[in-house]
């Protein structure tokens, strides 16, 4: 994208994180697929929550009192984000979901005992990004390599990616510019964007 090539990207030397990363916005975060379904096993007690804007094809947090999406009168829906394990891939990474389908999950964790361990498989009804999900209990046996992973800090984790990530966006709408259609500001950046 033509604005981008004027910047100078920095290179460091050693194991240090780059400049402005500080660790905890780079988790994977999963997106369903029309392909097939993907199994995952909820690693957290409890998720996290906040209030999203839909805006441009994507999910912005809504920024608070200042929100300029809020000023553009568009509403908020409360969105919950998990940390799972995908059973195909072993990938550890965050899971979000719209109220429904986290209801839908409150109600599993009596049956399950608890919301750590639950599983379930998600799955697009069809490929555009807003078709309907589907969400289904599973009660096989989970993997063995499973019982042992922990999830990240979920709160910090989410802070981070929306920190590093919307506050770019936020930026955007308040300067007027239009936003890119696709690509660099996106917290679902690191997974497949169609999905
Ligand atoms: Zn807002």
């Amino acid at each position: 994208m033509g604005r981008r090539c004027c910047l100078k990207p920095k290179v460091g030397e050693g194991f240090d994180l780059p400049e402005g990363n500080d660790g905890w916005s780079d988790w994977t975060w999963f997106h369903a697929r029309a392909e097939y379904p993907q199994r995952f096993t909820v690693l957290c007690q409890s998720p996290v929550h906040y209030a999203g804007h839909f805006y441009k094809g994507r999910m912005v947090a809504c920024a608070g009192d200042d929100c300029p999406l809020c000023a553009k009168g568009l509403g908020v829906q409360a969105r919950y984000v998990f940390s799972v394990v995908e059973w195909e891939s072993r990938r550890v990474g965050l899971l979000e979901l719209g109220r429904g389908h986290a209801l839908s999950i409150q109600d599993w964790m009596a049956q399950n005992g608890g919301l750590r361990g639950l599983s379930f498989e998600i799955e697009r009804a069809s490929r555009p990004k807003q078709s309907r999900l589907d969400l289904r209990l599973v009660t096989d046996a989970q993997p063995v390599f499973i019982h042992h992973l922990e999830g990240p800090d979920l709160r910090r984790a989410v802070e981070s990616t929306w920190r590093r990530q919307a506050s770019q966006l936020l930026s955007e709408v308040r300067s007027g510019e239009v936003a890119p259609a696709q690509g660099s500001v996106s917290p679902k950046g690191a997974e497949q964007r169609s999905a």
